[in-house]
């Protein structure tokens, strides 16, 4: 048995022992209906095969015979509060080491009790939920959490468990369904996620309208007929997160597919206010789009105005420093690498690039000096000393490690 499965165990059987202690499961000592409660008519003989049944389940388990424990645990026939917290954690424990099956088994043996208070079968169903989650039956996951959600709606773990699960499965629009629910019930939003669902949704419902277009009766006059594509779910999408990089993307691509080319421009352009560090993500879509109005001076105007502001980020540079250099405008691009490596002095992408399109021009001593400055910079930031004990880096060697405070531990790199 391995140390962390024997420390569960142990854990477990600790647990169990202590919560027998509580209950007053001490053979021949018990004179106050310690089950009252669950059971309060049960007979001491009754109480006394239950707590052998009990430890032979903790020895079971001590010996590392799960079968024959949860088969010792499920003879014991009551159950109140405190053993049903037993069984749920013996369970969870069992899931936690990836024995599914067993876990499944304990949870249907709790939930099939009848005399379970609905707060314990709640909790039961919730963790046979997770089980059947973890084991990949989805659908019977599905329905458990359902039944947990139809005693308490509010249950914000079976919620949680539900959405991701529908997220894995690719049911997008119940995802967001089950989402909106848990922001309405737990008061915290989770804006990133709301808006990708409603664009995964969106383009799912996009197929499905173009696997059946006869179904739309626009088949043929399909031009004439209005919008072939609803822009709602990206513009939903940007009124949940502003910064949604794929929602302006895919917004303006539908304008485009409409015609609609300045609103297109306008949408993929606003992404370098809402999100600059991705803008460059939409410099590819902005080139067609302005190629597609035939202005190609716009085009440059913007790219050179978003180039020159502060927060132009290394990878837009590089990407309009590659479009100069592919329209044969070698000292802009150039020019504009210089410009981008004094400002970034930290990029090693555009300090290499830089050095390329030098090489290229056989501009040797130039290439040769950018490349200088790039390994200085890159050495004077790179540690000299590592602890091999925590793997501390320094560049100075310190005798006693500050993180781990071991002496002498400190090897040259
Ligand atoms: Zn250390």
């Amino acid at each position: 048995m391995k140390l962390a499965n024997l420390i569960g165990w142990s854990a477990l059987a600790l647990t169990v022992g202590a919560v027998l202690f509580r209950a007053g499961y001490r053979i021949g000592r018990d004179k106050s209906g310690l089950l009252a409660g669950a059971q309060g008519g049960a007979s001491g003989s009754q109480r006394q095969v239950d707590t052998t049944f009990y430890f032979r389940g903790v020895h079971f388990l001590l010996s590392d015979e799960p079968d024959k424990a949860i088969e010792a645990f499920t003879q014991a026939v009551r159950i109140n509060s405190e053993t049903v917290e037993i069984y749920l954690s013996l369970g969870n424990l069992f899931r936690a080491r990836g024995e599914v099956g067993r876990a499944i088994r304990i949870h249907q043996n709790i939930i099939a009790r009848p005399d379970l208070s609905d707060q314990n079968r709640t909790a039961a169903l919730f963790a046979l939920a997770e089980d059947y989650r973890q084991g990949g039956f989805l659908d019977r996951a599905v329905d458990a959490y359902r039944r947990v959600l139809a005693v308490d709606p509010t249950h914000r773990k079976a919620l949680s468990g539900l959405q991701a699960l529908h997220e894995s499965e690719g049911r997008w629009d119940l995802a967001l369904e089950v989402l909106r629910t848990l922001k309405r019930v737990s008061g915290q939003s989770d804006p990133r996620r709301e808006a990708h669902l409603l664009l995964r949704a969106g383009l799912e419902q996009r197929e499905t309208d173009k696997a059946k277009p006869e179904a739309s009766g626009r088949e043929g006059t399909r031009e004439s007929a209005g919008p072939p594509l609803s822009l709602e779910p990206f513009l939903a999408a940007i009124r949940v997160y502003p910064g949604c990089v794929e929602a302006y993307r895919l917004l303006g691509e539908a304008q485009m597919e409409r015609g609609d080319i300045p609103a297109a421009i306008k949408h993929f352009s606003t992404v370098r206010k809402t999100r600059p560090s991705h803008f460059f993500l939409l410099v590819g879509a902005l080139q067609k789009a302005y190629t597609l109005s035939k202005d190609e001076k716009g085009f440059h105007r913007l790219m050179n105005e978003a180039v020159s502001s502060s927060s132009a980020s290394p990878r837009l540079i590089l990407c309009w420093g590659n479009i100069l250099e592919g329209q044969g405008r070698q000292e802009e691009a150039i020019q504009l690498l210089r410009r981008g490596v004094a400002l970034h002095p930290g990029s090693t992408h555009l300090a290499h690039r830089l050095i390329l399109f030098l090489r290229r021009q056989q501009r040797l001593e130039e290439a040769l000096e950018v490349t200088d400055r790039c390994l200085d910079l890159l050495t004077s930031r790179q540690p000299v000393f590592q602890c091999a004990q925590c793997g501390f880096k320094s560049q100075d060697i310190s005798w006693k490690c500050p993180q781990c405070q071991m002496w002498d531990t400190m090897e040259p790199l």
